[in-house]
This record gives structure tokens, C-alpha cells and sequence, in this order.
């Protein structure tokens, strides 16, 4: 069998869910008693299965809780039964003679010629048989927080204060406050205009207010629609949520934001798939690097000069990579590589040989990116506060996307004219077309986009216009 970490997208029922269950079943048991109970497979109560049985045979359902995803049965004799769904577990209610469900694991019979079946199909569910006195005092029930709509914006701040984890991870554990699964706590922060990797305690009072605020509407909202339906979870037979329709930001990789139509980003936060708005989830923070990426000729140059004119510290890839080509060790092992003579590299002859044998340009990637990205690294670890600019016309062929916290992709659709007018070069042709078409295959994970097909003066306007958007996004 996996192990609940294994599988961390699959989809788990959540508060919503939880409380439509609690509430089918409020009206399916309330007033009922026990007149017998079968324990089909052992492992899904938490108590020896005879003690469980003989328990609670005779005794009558009084009310319905819940605490967190915990369903709570009350007896009478201050008896009660925990009940945790887990991945799977569901409640069925059927006639005493009808055939038991596919998986049932525990079988109630009930007074009124009804039967009340636990169907677990991957059998992490349970109930356990417990009291009035002590269900409260359970390891797991003890360690829940109030429900947002219960809780004290003091006590939250005070309880986040320590925790310097994510606040999507900080929200999931259910500690300082419950309710928020993978998917509410996603549409929550969505709401919320926070950024899934905030630290906790970085949240401020205002930013608790908002998230308790668009937590307790979500989950009510959802609560009202019988909550979401989402691959095979039902919370009753024939029974369907329907609140998935109106998740904004859950599972929709791949859409815009409905708010500002940029491009979702997914990562992963502590192991859980994450959907987020990079444009309107802004992780505020100490340093922010910056890459500007594009194809040949669109002006990049241009845009790292005017941060450069901003007092911002700049790099250039193309740069580092000239004076890679003064360095004595890269030096030797270009030209044992690539069989050239010298105390430098010939670039034109190189250049020629690479035209003649692609297999030889990914030799020379080998060889010259990892040099690049320990340059710019270490470019920026020298400036650990504020922003930090580097362009790097190939950051994905280089594979150094992930080393930068906001792209900017510079396009132009004058370098196709450019193109036009060159000499008739045609392995410089063959690069500029090259260019442009992997640019246009990853400019769509751009957090701006700076098209220059204007002027210079409309080019400075526009990267101005971004340098002000990223100084609002430091700490
Ligand atoms: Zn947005």
C-alpha cells in the first residue's frame, strides 16, 4: 500500500466536505439506535472490535459535531465515536437488505430497517469508539485550532510568530487555525493576494485579517454548495458538491488569473502542488533577482542599462562569457575540446566549427554555462539586499530560470526586419531565428513582458515603469 506522503496530489475530502457528510448524517442517525454492528475489517476501528461492538449495541445517536475534518457521533451514556474520512472513507446509508457497498468496512444496523455502512476504499479512515470526557483529549483533536470563523486575530498572530514556514504549509497543519486543505488553502491565499511561500510570521495583522476573512467566506461558500467534487470523492451515495465550479485558482495550471490575465505559476510548497498568481501574489523579500531574457537584438541591453541607470547592480551573461574567453583554465580546455591552437580562443574559427556541427554547440553549452551561472551566483550573493539585474539572453537553455525571482522578457518585432538586412550570413540568420523561436516557447512564464517596438524613449518609459513595480516588491 503507498504511503499518505507519496501521493500528495491526490485529492482528500476538507472541511466543506466533512461538514456536508456531518450534516447527511446528522439526519440519517439522530434519534436511532444501535441494534447491531458488523466490523468487516479490523483495521479501520481504532478499539478492539468485540469492545466496539458490544459498546455501543443499544445505544441511541443523539446529536452530530465536528471538530476540524473529525467527525463526532454522540450516544447516548456519554458514548461517542470518532470518525476521521481520510482519503476515502464515506458513509452510505441503505436497507438492511440491500447488498453491502463495494467497500464497506464497518456495518451499522440501525432501528429503522436501515443499515449505515463505512465504505473505505483505501482504508486510512477509522472510527473509534471514545467518551464524552475524553474524544477532546485525543493527541490529534488537542493540536487543532479554532475555525477561522472562531478565531482570535491575537492568538493567530501569537501562534505565528515562531513559525518562519511557509504560510501555505503554516495553514495546512491546522494548528493556528483549521479547515484549510490543498484546495481552499490555495484559493484562500489566491484571495488573499499572498504569496503561498510568505513566511508566517512575515504575514502581518492586516494579511491575517484578510485570510481569516476570505478563508471563513470560502469555506462557507463552499459548505453552502455541499462542497467540492473533485476526481472520485462523493460525500453520499448519489450525492455531488458543487463548489468545484467556482474554485478560482485550484488545479487551473495552465489558465490566466481571472483578476490581471497572467499566466499561473505552479510550484511545489512542502511537498503539496501549489496554483498561484505571480502577479497578484507578490513574495515580498530582502533581494529580488531579476533576469532579462529575449532573443538577439530586441533591446535587452538597452533595459539592463536603464536599471544600471537606477543605481541597480547589473551582469551581463554575454559579458561574463568575454571574459570567461580571457580565462587561462577555460582557455586550455575550449581548445583541447575543440582541437584550436593559441594562447586565446580563435573565436571566428570556433564559431565556424560550432556552425558546421550542432552536436558541437551542446559541447561548448557544456562547458561554458555552469561557468556562467557560478559567475552570476556569485554576482549575486555580493548583493544580498535590494534588486539584482542579469541578462541572460538563453536563461533556459542555460537552465537558470530557477535561479531568479522575477523574468523579464524583452521582445521586438523589429529585429525580424534586422534580420532582413543582415549580410547574408546564414549561420547568423539560422542564430537570430533560433532565438526568437525558443523565446516565443518560454516568454509565456514571464513576469513582464517588454515589447520594444517603439522608440528608445517608449523602451527606458516601460523598464522605468517595471523598476517601480519591483521596488514595491522589497521588504
Ligand atoms: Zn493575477
Amino acid at each position: 500500500m503507498a504511503k499518505l506522503g507519496t501521493t500528495p496530489n491526490r485529492y482528500m475530502p476538507e472541511l466543506p466536505e466533512v461538514e456536508t457528510v456531518k450534516r447527511l448524517l446528522e439526519k440519517i442517525v439522530t434519534n436511532r439506535t444501535i441494534i447491531d454492528i458488523k466490523v468487516l475489517r479490523k483495521n479501520n476501528v481504532k478499539n478492539d472490535p468485540d469492545i466496539f461492538v458490544n459498546s455501543l449495541k443499544g445505544e441511541t445517536f443523539l446529536s452530530m459535531s465536528r471538530i476540524g475534518k473529525f467527525l463526532i457521533f454522540h450516544l447516548s451514556h456519554d458514548k461517542v465515536i470518532v470518525s476521521h474520512l481520510r482519503m476515502e472513507g464515506k458513509y452510505y446509508e441503505l436497507d438492511k437488505n440491500e447488498p453491502n457497498t463495494k467497500y464497506s468496512r464497518v456495518v451499522i444496523y440501525l432501528d429503522n430497517k436501515k443499515k449505515l455502512c463505512y465504505d473505505d476504499s483505501r482504508c486510512f479512515g477509522y472510527l473509534k469508539l471514545s467518551s464524552e470526557k475524553e474524544y477532546k483529549l485525543d493527541k490529534e483533536i488537542r493540536k487543532i485550532g479554532p475555525e477561522p470563523w472562531d478565531a482570535d486575530i491575537s492568538t493567530v498572530i501569537k501562534q505565528a510568530k515562531n513559525k518562519s514556514i511557509p504560510i501555505k504549509t503554516a495553514l495546512l497543519s491546522q494548528e493556528i487555525i483549521t479547515g484549510l486543505g490543498n484546495i481552499y488553502v490555495d484559493e484562500t491565499l489566491f484571495a488573499s493576494k499572498i504569496h503561498p511561500l510568505t513566511p508566517a510570521n512575515k504575514v502581518n495583522k492586516k494579511e491575517w485579517e484578510t485570510i481569516l476573512k476570505e478563508s471563513s467566506r470560502i469555506l462557507k461558500e463552499a459548505i453552502e454548495s455541499g462542497g467540492s467534487t473533485i476526481k472520485s470523492y462523493h460525500p453520499g451515495k448519489d450525492i455531488d458538491g458543487n463548489f468545484q465550479t467556482r474554485l478560482l485558482v485550484y488545479g487551473k495550471n495552465g489558465s490566466n488569473c481571472p483578476i490581471c490575465h497572467h499566466p499561473y505559476r505552479f510550484i511545489k510548497v512542502n511537498g503539496r502542488g501549489t496554483t498561484f498568481c505571480p502577479n497578484c501574489q507578490i513574495l515580498k523579500n530582502k533581494q529580488l533577482k531579476v533576469a532579462i531574457f529575449g532573443p538577439i537584438s530586441s533591446g535587452k541591453s538597452t533595459v539592463l542599462q536603464t536599471f544600471k541607470e537606477n543605481n541597480i547592480p547589473t551582469i551581463s551573461a554575454d559579458e561574463v562569457v568575454n571574459n570567461l574567453y580571457q580565462r587561462k583554465d577555460v582557455i586550455e580546455i575550449i581548445n583541447k575540446t575543440f582541437d584550436l591552437q593559441g594562447n586565446t580562443v580563435d573565436r571566428n574559427l570556433l564559431r565556424n566549427k560550432l556552425s558546421k556541427d550542432p552536436k558541437l554547440i551542446k559541447k561548448i553549452d557544456k562547458i561554458v554555462w555552469p561557468l556562467v551561472k557560478e559567475e552570476i551566483s556569485l554576482f549575486i550573493k555580493k548583493h544580498p539586499k535590494g534588486i539584482v539585474v542579469a541578462e541572460v539572453p538563453l536563461l533556459f537553455e542555460a537552465k537558470m530560470e530557477n535561479m531568479f525571482d522575477v523574468l523579464i522578457g524583452v521582445e521586438s518585432h523589429k529585429n525580424e526586419k534586422l534580420l532582413k538586412n543582415r549580410d547574408g550570413n546564414k549561420a547568423q540568420e539560422l542564430k537570430i531565428i533560433n532565438s526568437i523561436s525558443t523565446y516565443q516557447k518560454n516568454k509565456e512564464k514571464a513576469d513582464f513582458i517588454i515589447n520594444n517596438d517603439s522608440n528608445l524613449n517608449s523602451l527606458n518609459n516601460k523598464t522605468n515603469k517595471i523598476i517601480n513595480k519591483l521596488i514595491d516588491r522589497l521588504d
